[in-house]
C-alpha cells in the first residue's frame, strides 16, 4: 500500500457535455497552458493525462497521494453516439460541461448523464463546470440555475471557468481528484 501510495494513482476521467461548449479547450488549458481560438471539430475521442501532485491535492485534513488524470474527451455530435459508450467504460469521474451562454447545453446535460450511467455506477464522483464566463455580455446561464442542476446529478461541485482566459481551471479538476480518492478509499477500492 505504502509503495503505491508514493507512486500514485491513475484514474480515467470522461468530459462530456454538448459541442462547442469548451470540453477540448478545458482540457488543452489544463494539461498545456494553451487556447486555441480556432474550433477543431473532436473526431472520436481525444485522450490527455495530467498529474497532480500530492502538494497540491493536499490539505490540512488529509494527505493526498499523486493522482493522474487521464481525461477522454469526447466528441459531442450526435452522430458520432455509436462510438461514444465504450469511452464511458471504467471511468472513476465525470466531468460535465456547459457553456454559460446557451442554456440548452446546460438543459442536454441530463441526456448526457443518463446514457453515461448505463456504463458507470450513479454514485461515480463527478463535477459541474459552466464554461465562458469570459462572454460577460453573452451569459444566460445564473450560477444558481447551474448549482440546482449540480446537485441533482450529486455533483462534488459546480465551477466557473474560462478555458480562454485560463480561470478557475485547477480547481475544479483538483475537487473531482480529491472526490476520486475519498469515494474509493470509502469503498475499499484503492
Ligand atoms: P468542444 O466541442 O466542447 O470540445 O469545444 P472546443 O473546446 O472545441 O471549443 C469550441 C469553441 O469555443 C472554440 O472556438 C473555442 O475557441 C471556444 N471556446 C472554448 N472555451 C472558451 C471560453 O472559455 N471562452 C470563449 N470565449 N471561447 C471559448
Ligand atoms: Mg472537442
Amino acid at each position: 500500500m505504502e509503495a503505491q501510495r508514493s507512486k500514485g494513482y491513475i484514474f480515467k476521467t470522461v468530459v462530456v457535455g454538448d459541442g462547442a461548449v469548451g470540453k477540448t479547450s478545458l482540457v488543452m488549458q489544463f494539461t498545456e497552458q494553451k487556447f486555441n481560438t480556432q474550433y477543431i471539430m473532436t473526431i472520436g475521442s481525444n485522450f490527455a493525462l495530467k498529474l497532480i501532485p500530492s502538494d497540491v491535492l493536499s490539505t490540512d485534513m488529509k494527505e493526498y497521494p499523486d493522482v493522474r488524470l487521464q481525461l477522454w474527451d469526447l466528441a459531442g455530435q450526435p452522430h458520432f453516439k455509436a462510438v461514444r459508450h465504450p469511452f464511458y467504460k471504467g471511468s472513476s469521474g465525470i466531468i460535465f460541461v456547459f457553456d454559460v451562454t446557451r442554456p440548452d447545453t446546460l438543459e442536454h446535460l441530463a441526456g448526457w448523464r443518463e446514457e453515461i450511467l448505463k456504463q458507470v455506477k450513479p454514485s461515480t464522483p463527478s463535477i459541474l463546470i459552466g464554461n465562458k464566463i469570459d462572454l460577460k455580455n453573452d451569459r444566460k446561464v445564473t450560477a444558481e440555475q447551474a448549482q440546482k442542476v449540480a446537485k441533482t446529478f450529486n455533483c462534488a461541485g459546480y465551477f466557473e471557468t474560462s478555458a480562454k482566459d485560463g480561470i478557475n481551471i485547477n480547481a475544479g479538476f483538483q475537487t473531482l481528484a480529491r472526490k476520486i480518492i475519498d469515494f474509493l478509499e470509502k469503498e475499499n477500492k484503492l
